[in-house]
């Protein structure tokens, strides 16, 4: 990072986004891996319409791996993908079950061994168990560490390690949120909103 303001940053951030959470509904971790499965491209709110059917019909790992795939199909439609997405979150439920006795995985290795867990998604759940640090790149968080000069590489992978190495770890977990948040709330891909925008003064990438 070159020009911008670390402390000023944090300190606007945490003003406009006081409480940096997911905007997916969950209760548990069963609940917390397939809606993180589910969102891979595909936005929270089209997840959150389908997982209270998902989960009644399936409350757990045991009875998801048990389930039809045209039957979770018909139940996750509206996802983006939901035909993989199907395949992979039934795929993913029976090695829960039969390797891990029904439990989530709370290892990186182990979560990324798991049908339609890449780096992103393990990432995601680290971060939101409190398991380990962790920074997952999304969309959101590319395109606006890009706009603020956060980061420069035009690669997710890298882009998470110019930010990982500009901040504590203990302010990752916050800080993928809010730039989730500012994403779509401001900071928007075809027309960031810069003009309204709290940032504009010390954003290289302002338009205002
Ligand atoms: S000033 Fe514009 S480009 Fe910069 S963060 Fe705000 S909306 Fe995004």
């Amino acid at each position: 990072m070159k020009s911008l303001d670390k402390k000023k940053l944090i300190k606007i951030f945490a003003e406009l986004y006081p409480d940096p959470q997911s905007e997916l509904n969950f209760k548990n971790d069963y609940q917390l891996l397939i809606s993180v499965i589910l969102s891979a491209q595909c936005t929270d709110k089209k997840v959150n319409q389908v997982t209270p059917t998902l989960f009644k019909s399936y409350p757990n790992f045991k009875q998801l791996a048990l389930a039809k795939v045209n039957e979770v199909e018909n139940i996750i439609r509206a996802v983006n993908y939901y035909k993989t997405k199907s395949k992979n979150i039934i795929a993913t439920a029976k090695h829960v079950t039969e390797e891990h006795r029904g439990k989530l995985p709370v290892t990186r290795q182990a979560l990324e061994a798991l049908p339609g867990v890449g780096r992103k998604t393990a990432s995601v759940v680290l971060s939101e168990k409190g398991i380990e640090p962790a920074f997952p790149v999304d969309t959101h968080v590319f395109r606006v560490s890009k706009r603020l000069g956060l980061a420069e590489s035009d690669k997710r992978d890298k882009v998470e390690e110019e930010v990982k190495q500009a901040f504590t770890p203990s302010l990752w977990r916050e800080l993928h949120h809010w730039l989730i948040f500012h994403g779509r709330r401001v900071c928007k891909a075809n027309r960031p909103l810069c003009s309204s925008c709290a940032l504009n003064k010390m954003c290289p990438s302002s338009l205002s």
